[in-house]
């Protein structure tokens, strides 16, 4: 039949029918049709026309009636461009009337006609005519008394009798779905799938294959994985005398595989099912993806309606691709764009299962994915007190600080009420890969009394247990079910995959040997910035540090620095031996030394009684040593140049330990990176005195060696002098969290409490510390990668910002030309993909 209006279409194998113009629905269909499979026949209405329809100029009614049989009852669909982005219910049993019912009262019963009329208008009366669907209430059944009532409840309450005409129900439907679309709810919706706002809707208008009948009839949906695991398996539920997706919710509904558990669709109807088999195979070769099939048996004959891509976990979704590239059916290259970067990191970590109940008691930050349950404990000596009775334990605090490593380190998870996701728990969190959320400011958090107040005012306390959830911010109540970490053979394949194809280098951030170990199996190329001073928390050395803090003399400074030598000496040759090789990039020394000093009376008198001092003689030092913005005070290289000793101490652990670890491995030429740079004088002088303690290390031991000193970029003005800067250095390593801090002067440990408001507000996007400020702090980023390559063109370039597992950021990063970026060890498998994808 020749159809005169282009934007009506006929599906057929050569009509023009596109995703972008009449949707991802319509373009299945007409791929399923030139597969030759038995597709009902479909014809498409593009995005366009269902737009005029909106707009009140409906296409030719008969056009679209004159493709289908006279008597054919009909479905509509949505087809929006991308299946996700979601639509208007579909209409099934368009043309359903009385002398429709009459016709079909004798071809399938009465009973069964009943069913699809009364169906039909109780959709009609909810969806198009928007009545009251109460008002069907008391009418269950499909008798045909219960039909007559139905028509009756109608007519009363729509004031015109339920219509007869095909073409008017066709109309009215087509009208309400064009509708629809445009309504809020619809778009608030698909926008947050990330449709545009202007996305389009198309429909599809279908004869129906009914699924009711005398002989075997019914309907149901096939895939053939599961969705949860990716695993090759038969899935989905088929109902005989059933319409649409019935199946799915019906419990009578039986299996398709043979089953041990009941009937199946194969004992059944062994040739539809098998039919079913072969369709849905060659649907996964031809259409390169897993697909869900909705299909119908009308009086024995097999109907395939529509197929849509198969729901998955990130396990799954990982799984899939793999299994169809290993076929041949997609290139590696597209199944590496198949597997959302952020997916990989559920696959990292336990996950509480998608399908339990979740009792949510707070919400925060998610700061570090994954989730872990364990009893509450507000202190960190109550964590490590649980970790030895081997309780799993949840630690508690208002925020963290460098005292309470230990305890995270004891801790299953963590939760604080303040902080940012570069707040001290983020970061520790997402390094050593424990679920953590930060920022949970609605709850209220009463460490001294021992007291967590749930959102909704439950009261917890020591002992209780609860669950963080680190993916999606969550606090729950009690132990639900979880999901195992999965690290297996598809993963390590899928993961080689993207190696051959990315083009910057990823590192990890990795302070312990623990955390080098995680970053060498999760194949990272190198430790990116290894910040030495998380290795002063250890019991025994915070003593001697705090001793070194307290001397009045560079000589007991340096008797007490010759204590920790050798135990940073250790530290190093752990990591380089661990490294086998790999470069590791140290950062000297930086926070503000005031973190190491005591803040509570007892741990005063600790410290008094072990400098042997009186409590008011140190309360008073401590005191003294206070800043009011210690952040932006005596830290990193400003250390470095008054306190030289420490920097001194640090060098010569770290040459000693590559003379040990270069003795029995490879060679390790070690990376010493200064923090904390805003002028070139300030690099020029420590590398002098690093210099300096190469050669002393090298005569004492009569060994050569090499090694790359290099500068943290992260104070704006060593952007802007990177010129300069890099005269001195071998390489630049862009630390965007203090640059961003710098740039904005935004606290990284405050801004926790405005940020949500900031970005619910839209003043800022994102949350600058978690995605790149590409206007502002990128500018400065790019000024100096570009100002330090021209000055030093064999210049190593790289971040090592907490941004630097994030996806979009290292977008930018490599556009802007850094050679490799470095991330938490835990994020180095969403770099190494999301860097591959930018590749392809
Ligand atoms: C940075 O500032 O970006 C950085 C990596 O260092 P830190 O987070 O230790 O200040
Ligand atoms: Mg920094």
């Amino acid at each position: 039949m020749h159809n005169p209006d282009p934007d009506v279409t006929l599906v057929t194998p050569t009509a023009p029918v596109s995703a972008p113009t009449h949707g991802g629905r319509a373009k299945c269909l007409q791929r399923l049709v030139r597969l030759d499979l038995p597709v009902p026949r479909t014809v498409a209405l593009s995005f366009d026309t269902v737009q005029g329809i909106a707009q009140g100029s409906m296409p030719d009614i008969e056009t679209i009636l004159a493709e289908f049989p006279e008597d054919a009852l009909l479905c509509v669909r949505p087809s929006s461009e991308d299946p996700d982005w979601g639509g208007p219910g579909a209409m099934l049993n368009i043309g359903m009337n009385d002398a429709r019912f009459a016709d079909l009262s004798e071809k399938i019963g009465p009973v069964g006609a009943a069913r699809l009329y009364k169906r039909f208008i109780l959709a009609y009366a909810a969806h198009v005519a928007r009545l009251d669907p109460d008002l069907f209430d008391d009418l269950e059944g499909y008798g045909p008394d219960r039909l007559e009532q139905a028509l009756a409840a109608y007519e009363d309450e729509a004031e015109e009798a339920f219509p007869q005409s095909t073409a008017v129900q066709l109309a009215e439907v087509l009208r309400s779905m064009a509708r629809a679309w445009g309504g809020t709810t619809a778009r608030l919706l698909r926008e947050a799938k990330g449709a545009p706002v202007d996305a389009g809707l198309g429909l599809v208008v279908q004869e129906m294959a009914l699924g009711v009948g005398q002989a075997e009839c019914g309907s149901g949906v096939l895939q053939l994985v599961n969705s949860d695991t990716g695993l090759p398996q038969i899935t989905g539920r088929y109902l005989s005398q059933s319409q649409g997706r019935e199946a799915l919710s019906e419990p009578e509904a039986i299996y398709l595989e043979r089953d041990a558990r009941g009937a199946s669709l194969e004992e059944l109807a062994p040739e539809a099912f098998d039919a079913l088999k072969r369709h849905a195979a060659l649907m996964r070769e031809k259409l390169r993806e897993e697909m869900q099939i909705e299909f119908t048996i009308d009086n024995g004959a097999l109907y395939i309606l529509d197929g849509v891509r198969v729901r998955r976990s990130a396990r799954a979704a990982l799984r899939i691709a793999v299994r169809l590239a290993n076929d041949g059916i997609i290139t590696r290259q597209e199944a590496l764009m198949r597997v959302e970067p952020r997916a990989l990191s559920e696959l990292l970590h336990r996950q509480v299962d998608i399908a339990a109940a979740r009792d949510r008691l707070g919400r925060g930050i998610n700061a570090s994915p994954g989730a872990a349950t364990g009893k509450i404990v507000f202190s960190a000596n109550a964590a490590q007190a649980s970790a030895a009775r081997g309780e799993a334990c949840v630690l508690v605090r208002r925020e963290t600080s460098p005292e309470d490593i230990r305890g995270m380190h004891a801790a299953s998870a963590v939760l604080t009420e303040r902080g940012g996701i570069t707040s001290h728990a983020a970061v520790i969190g997402r390094g050593i890969g424990l679920p953590c959320v930060v920022g949970a400011a609605r709850m209220r958090f009463q460490i001294r009394r021992g007291v967590l107040t749930a959102e909704d005012g439950r009261t917890f306390r020591e002992g209780d247990v609860i669950t963080i959830d680190g993916t999606n911010g969550e606090v729950l109540a009690g132990a639900p079910p979880m999901v195992e970490a999965e690290l297996g053979e598809n993963f390590k394949t899928f993961m080689a995959w993207a190696d051959a194809e990315r083009d910057i280098g990823i590192r990890a951030n990795a302070d312990t040997p623990a955390d080098a170990k995680t970053a060498r199996n999760f194949d990272a190329q190198g430790i990116g910035l290894c910040r030495t001073e998380h290795m002063f928390f250890e019991a025994d050395r915070l003593t001697v540090m705090r001793e070194m803090i307290f001397a009045d003399a560079p000589d007991d400074r340096r008797s007490a620095l010759q204590q920790l030598l050798p135990m940073q000496r250790d530290d190093f040759t752990e990591l380089f031996r661990i490294m086998q090789g790999q470069p590791v990039c140290i950062r000297l020394f930086d926070p503000p030394l005031h973190e190491f000093l005591p803040s509570d009376r007892a741990g005063l008198r600790d410290l008094a009684e072990s400098l042997d001092l009186p409590v008011s003689d140190v309360t008073r030092r401590v005191e003294a040593m206070g800043e009011y913005n210690p952040m932006l005070g005596m830290r990193g290289v400003r250390l470095g140049i008054t306190v030289p000793e420490i920097y001194d101490m640090q060098v010569r652990a770290i040459f000693e330990a590559t003379i040990e670890a270069s003795r029995d491995g490879d060679p390790v030429v070690p990376e010493v990176m200064i923090p904390l740079v805003s002028a070139s004088r300030e690099v020029e002088l420590v590398r002098k005195r690093i210099d300096a303690v190469a050669a002393a290390v090298k005569a004492e031991r009569q060994t050569e060696f090499d090694y790359r000193l290099g500068v943290m970029v992260e104070t704006p003005r060593a952007c802007l002098r990177a010129a300069d800067i890099a005269a001195h250095a071998q390489f630049l390593s862009f630390g965007t969290n203090d640059l961003t801090q710098m740039t904005y002067g935004l606290s990284r440990d405050d801004a926790g409490r405005f940020m949500s408001e900031y970005v619910h507000q839209g003043v800022f996007l994102e949350d600058p510390f978690h995605l790149l400020d590409t206007e502002g702090v990128g500018e400065l980023l790019s000024l100096g990668v570009e100002r330090g390559r021209k000055a030093r063109p064999d210049i190593t370039l790289s971040i090592c910002g907490e941004h630097g597992g994030n996806p979009e950021s290292i977008a930018y990063c490599r556009q802007v030309g850094v050679d490799y970026v470095s991330c938490s060890p835990f994020r180095v498998p969403v770099a190494r993909l999301a860097a591959a994808q930018l590749a392809i």
